[in-house]
């Protein structure tokens, strides 16, 4: 016998937001056997020795719970890489969580760090898991826009956005999905923000290799006086091509630090054990792999953005990450929506809609993103389908 249930099925957290719209187009990528250019994730392997060093871990007994905010070999080899890169110490007994991917590298850090009634500075457009996360931790989220084509932010609407109630700044750099590199003197001006309201700055990182032309990555937690206020979130997933791995870290001072490591513990225990020997080998890859990463992917971008500009799509180079946010009004009147199940359907290309990436939708409908950590192979095989839309008698309307 079925009884009926009166109360609400759902909580009211997780009814205020919806599946997530990326992961959807993959789904509907594979239905519809179209090029999934919708959520980033390489089609290419992984590097021979990092998949070799995993099961090399495996096959050696590693196979148990590590530490739960990490194994050790790890988080040394985390703390050698930050002080290589960034120049900055960081202390691997007290400073680093290692998590389940940034993405919980970053929900983590928000449910150790914020309060009822506390408001988080999100960048607009924005990584669509910024959006839950804020709702789950339950943050108050104020958007500060980043305006076309250069998605530059205006100091002034900034400013405006931080009170007495900011807890804290998102600040995703490289940027998904706008393909921004926050340059250093803008990052100073969030910092000097950040200290005059006393706010954290959480900075997602995990593109700080995919740099294009004259670029350079900036890290929030080395400016002066930002080190004990910024939570920097990064994983292996892009740097290293193992999006399927799961496994990132979260670095801050130790105090906050022992907030994310508690909320981490009952979140998941830890990520998996003998990937973090792995990623331990993939942190210490020699400086030839960072270059070349930045070399292959400014191919992949060149390649991508000339074809979608060749297909009538209007778009801004990115400076970093693997994303182009391409406007598609000369192409189609349709929604971003309807022109994302289109393209996938009929075109063949799978593509996410811009109105995932911004808390108003109409904001995103003339937008859609594109993804190009794909083979050369790939990436040509969907500029051909997209030069097709302009040609096609059943068009987009
Ligand atoms: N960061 C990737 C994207 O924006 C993957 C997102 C995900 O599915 N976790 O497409």
């Amino acid at each position: 016998m079925r009884i009926a249930m009166t109360k609400p099925t759902l909580s009211q957290k997780a009814e205020r937001f919806t599946e997530s719209v990326i992961r959807e187009m993959t789904r509907l990528a594979q239905m519809h056997n179209a090029i999934n250019l919708a959520q980033g994730m390489p089609d290419f392997e992984a590097p021979g020795e990092i998949k070799e060093a995993a099961c090399r871990a495996i096959m050696k007994g590693i196979n148990q719970y590590a530490i739960t905010w990490g194994a050790k070999v790890f988080r040394d080899a985390i703390a050698v890489k930050v002080k290589a890169g960034l120049g900055m110490d960081v202390d691997p007994e007290r400073e680093i969580t290692v998590t389940c991917g940034s993405t919980e590298a970053m929900i983590a850090s928000l449910l150790a760090t914020i309060n009822p009634g506390d408001e988080v500075i999100i960048f607009e457009p924005f990584y669509e898991n910024y959006g839950p996360d804020t709702i789950l931790s339950g943050a108050t989220p104020r958007f500060v826009t980043l305006h076309p084509p250069d998605w530059h932010f205006d100091p002034k609407e900034l400013e405006a956005a931080f009170n007495n109630h900011t807890r804290a700044i998102i600040i995703n750099t490289p940027n998904n999905p706008t393909g921004k590199v926050f340059t250093s003197s803008e990052l100073q001006l969030i910092a000097d923000l950040c200290m005059k309201w006393d706010a954290l700055a959480i900075t997602d990182e995990i593109y700080e290799y995919i740099l294009y032309d004259k670029h350079t990555h900036t890290a929030m937690a080395s400016l002066d006086g930002m080190r004990d206020r910024t939570i920097t979130v990064n994983a292996l997933s892009k740097t290293y091509s193992v999006t399927g791995w799961r496994v990132g870290y979260a670095i801050a001072s130790p105090h906050l630090t022992q907030g994310i490591r508690k909320v981490h513990d009952f979140l998941t225990v830890g990520a998996p054990a003998p990937l973090q020997e792995a990623g331990a080998v993939a942190l210490a890859l020699p400086q030839e792999y960072y270059t070349d990463l930045a070399a292959v992917y400014q191919r992949r971008r060149d390649l991508l953005l000339k074809a979608l500009r060749d297909a009538g799509f209007h778009c801004s180079a990115p400076q970093g990450a693997y994303y182009i946010m391409a406007g598609f009004r000369a192409l189609s009147r349709l929604n971003d929506t309807d022109f994302a199940r289109y393209l996938v359907k009929d075109v063949g290309v799978a593509a996410v809609p811009g109105s995932s990436f911004f808390q108003k939708p109409e904001q995103g409908s003339g937008y859609i993103r594109f993804c190009f950590c794909k083979k050369d192979s790939t990436l040509q095989s969907a500029g051909d389908r997209l030069q097709t839309i302009s040609r096609r008698p059943d068009g987009p309307g």
